[in-house]
């Protein structure tokens, strides 16, 4: 068995390292690219949102290099990420690849739904091991999280240009490369170390942006034309709504790790704008806005595929909870026709819009 999954931003080094605990044989998609969004905009439903194509893209291209079975996450809706896996297995095989594939998704009737699934993959492993391995692959995930976190704060400081990318590479690289806890803690560590060797201006005054919305836009570097890369080179400070540790302890583990963010208290924001879950990340959204506000962050940005629908419900609410909470907040709809330059000289002019909030403020 060769196991594959789609790619989600950083999130191969987590699920990788939990699959290679477990002895279970990985081929990972190439990096998702141009290829990938052609292909998937190709064989996919036109008017499905961006993520089903770079997943079906993804999916593709790892059959190329020899997989044959697909290990996803399934949902119930009320947006469409429930019916996903269905979607792409039935184009899959209409176009000949011949994938056996698992959807971990939350069960209907009992927990054994879901723990038969699991045994597909993980045959006879004792549950303890199982275990073992989901609690590897959340360390993974946390590691990585500290590393991109600290690379927010260093890129707009950093002295030479594009210092912070190679380090943040090469820290991730020692995090994947890890095998064992302890491999791991000491891969953390240099890691780590590796990003606080980048020569960095502490002085430099920089503009504070956090960015929201969509699970996928937002960790997907490919899907969201590397814009925690493009602000952070325009002296931006970022920070997301969204991280893959927080997102595993709030959804998977049921928050059980106490002391960690969690996007909870998004959640206990959004009233009296939006009351409700609407699928997706949609009341995160709204009430990450308040928060951020709180915490001093000059402005918003919120990302989404075009057609997504939780997050369409949000932006109709955001101009009200904008105002309400004097931050200014752009919105950026990505699909296959996105192009960078555009994306560019808008962010330049939200910056400049910043910028002079921020002085007339500070001079009044
Ligand atoms: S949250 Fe949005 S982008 Fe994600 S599956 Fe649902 S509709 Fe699509």
């Amino acid at each position: 068995m060769k196991v594959t999954f789609p790619h989600m931003g950083n999130l191969y080094i987590c699920v990788k390292g939990m699959l290679e605990y477990l002895d279970i044989e990985v081929v990972l998609p190439p990096p998702s690219s141009k290829r990938t969004l052609t292909l998937g905009a190709k064989h996919g439903p036109e008017f499905a949102c961006m993520p089903l194509k770079l997943n079906l893209g993804n999916l593709i291209e790892a059959s190329e290099l020899g997989a044959d079975t697909i290990m996803m996450a399934g949902g119930c809706g009320p947006c469409r990420f429930g019916y996903y896996a269905q979607v792409e297995y039935s184009i899959l095989r209409d176009l000949g690849y011949d994938y056996n594939m698992v959807v971990l998704e939350p069960p209907e009737k009992s927990i054994t739904e879901l723990t038969s699934r699991v045994r597909q993959i993980t045959g006879k492993k004792s549950w303890w091991k199982v275990i073992q391995a989901i609690r590897y692959g959340y360390l993974k995930s946390r590691a990585v999280d500290e590393v991109e976190l600290m690379s927010f704060q260093i890129r707009p400081r950093e002295i030479v240009k594009g210092e912070t990318d190679r380090a943040l590479a090469q820290a991730l690289k020692e995090i994947d490369s890890a095998s064992t806890v302890q491999e791991l803690k000491l891969a953390e560590m240099r890691g780590k170390k590796i990003m606080q060797d980048v020569a960095v201006d502490p002085n430099r005054p920089v503009t504070k942006i956090a960015l929201v919305g969509e699970i996928f836009t937002l960790l997907e570097p490919f899907a969201n034309h590397n814009i925690e890369r493009i602000l952070g080179r325009m002296g931006v400070e970022v920070d997301r709504s969204i991280y893959l540790s927080e997102w595993i302890n709030d959804h998977l583990f049921m928050g059980l790790l106490k002391g960690i963010r969690s996007t909870k208290e998004y959640c206990n924001n959004a009233a009296p704008f939006l009351n409700h879950f609407v699928g997706g990340h949609g009341l995160e959204t709204v009430g990450s806005v308040p928060v951020y506000a709180r915490q001093g962050f000059q402005g918003i940005i919120q990302i989404f595929p075009f057609t997504c629908m939780p997050e369409i419900v949000a932006e109709s609410l955001l101009p009200r909870v904008s105002a309400a909470n004097d931050i200014p907040v752009m919105t950026l709809i990505m699909d296959e026709h996105s192009g960078e330059a555009g994306l560019i000289t808008r962010l330049e002019a939200f910056v400049d819009l910043l910028e002079h909030k921020h002085k007339n403020a500070s001079a009044n």
